[in-house]
């Protein structure tokens, strides 16, 4: 255990493998650990933006839709083309299987040593450096890295959070459950390739929502709910028997807790920082954590590299701070929305409606696509305004 790694970056989705890609690329010493054998169970769906910024190669986007059909209580339908307000748009869909191992593997190329093996906990060495004890994956040993700094990207529930951040194991989630299945064939009027279809629908969620996401070959189908005891399987076997998706063949069947709410401390004050789902930064109602993941593994490297330069354990607090001080404004909106639209079906039937207006999608799009709000056209934002607070004072009544 003579060999000190600059950071030991403990799991290898998104935010993982991008803070150990770039802390390699500058020259850090760094070790990727993740956990042997599993697929993210994820809808796959990601922004332009994330493919600009994070250069995501074109072979790894399975599936461009270019329409979101949004579906109320009554069934009623409301199409939203993505390039409303942003010519060209589209909603990029990935695989995560290929995905977050063409992301582990560029860590790997940019000079990060990679290991498989699951993070069990971190113990102390006599001069107080961090040492990571985790069981390798080939042949169940335990084994011992020394750190200078610890990131912890091991997804919600992070064992690495719960480890040393006080209140990490209360994080609020929501439980997602989806079917990847077999896309039916294309010229199957009822399924579109290029369409995404979001359900807003109590008896398929009481209080998030139901996906179908195209891939190309396959699909996700799938519900979320914060909800203990709501069937999630039932509902998303019911949600294929009525989209005509039953026969269709299903290839896994998975679940996942996606988080609601950013940990208020992302850092221990001394040398682990926390990021990604396992920081809690998922967007709430829209549940999309892939792109904020990426920024956030971002933010963790700027901040563990800063910390090995200077030593001081408050540039670790830089993490949180880049984040929030970016996204914070549009998930404080965000959750506002899933606390009051997501609430009953009279506030969903609503919510779809408003999705009708033009100003509304043109709003939308490009802050979702761009990840920025702009503020190019006051006169609309406050016809929205109103709009919103007409639908608002109609539902109260
Ligand atoms: C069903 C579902 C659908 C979703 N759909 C979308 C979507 O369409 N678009 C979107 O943007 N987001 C979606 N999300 C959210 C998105 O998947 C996550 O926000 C994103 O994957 C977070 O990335 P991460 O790197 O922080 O964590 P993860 O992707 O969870 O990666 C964590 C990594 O850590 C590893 N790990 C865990 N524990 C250990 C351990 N003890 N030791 C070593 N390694 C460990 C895991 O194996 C994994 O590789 C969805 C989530 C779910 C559950």
């Amino acid at each position: 255990m003579s060999l000190t790694y600059d950071c030991v970056v403990v799991g290898g989705g998104p935010a993982g493998a991008t803070a150990a890609t770039d802390l390699a690329a500058a020259g850090r010493k760094v070790l990727l650990l993740d956990r042997a054998g599993r697929i993210k169970p994820c809808g796959g769906a990601i922004p332009p933006r994330l493919i600009a910024d994070f250069a995501i190669p074109d072979h790894l986007i399975v599936g461009r839709a270019h329409l979101a059909r949004m579906i109320a209580p009554s069934d009623n339908a409301v199409d939203m083309p993505v390039d409303r307000g942003n010519a060209g748009g589209m909603v990029g869909m990935v695989d995560r299987e290929e995905f977050d191992e063409w992301l582990r593997a560029r860590a790997a190329s940019s000079g990060a040593e990679r290991r498989t093996g699951t993070f069990d906990q971190i113990e102390r060495d006599a001069d107080g450096t961090a040492i990571i004890v985790y069981t390798d994956a080939a042949d169940g040993s335990k084994q011992r890295v020394r750190a200078r700094c610890v990131i912890g990207a091991d997804g919600a529930r992070s064992r690495v959070a719960r480890a040393t951040l006080e209140g990490a194991e209360r994080m609020p989630c929501v439980f997602a459950y989806h079917e990847v299945i077999r896309s039916p064939a294309i010229a199957d009027a009822a399924f579109d390739r290029g369409r995404c279809d979001v359900f807003y629908q109590a008896a398929l969620s009481p209080d998030f929502y139901a996906w179908i996401f195209p891939h190309g070959d396959t699909a996700s189908v799938g519900v979320g709910s914060a909800q203990k005891g709501f069937a999630l399987r039932d509902a998303v076997g019911r949600l294929r028997r009525r989209e005509g998706l039953a026969a269709c063949e299903t290839i896994r069947r998975e679940g996942a807790p996606i988080p609601l709410k950013p940990l208020r401390k992302w850092d221990n004050g001394r040398d682990v920082l926390v990021t990604g789902d396992a920081a809690g930064v998922v967007a709430p109602a829209s549940g999309e954590g892939i792109y904020y993941a990426m920024v956030a593994g971002r933010e963790a490297a700027k901040a563990a590299g800063a910390f090995l330069v200077s030593g001081n354990p408050k540039a670790l607090g830089q993490a949180r701070r880049a984040f929030m001080r970016a996204h914070g404004r549009v998930f404080w909106i965000l959750g506002i929305m899933q606390h009051f639209w997501y609430r009953n079906d009279q506030r969903r039937e609503r919510f779809v409606t408003m999705c009708e207006d033009r100003d509304v999608q043109n709003l939308i799009w490009p802050a979702y696509m761009n990840k920025k709000l702009v503020y190019a056209r006051p006169l609309a934002y406050l016809r929205i305004f109103l709009k919103d607070m007409r639908h608002l004072l109609q539902t109260a009544g």
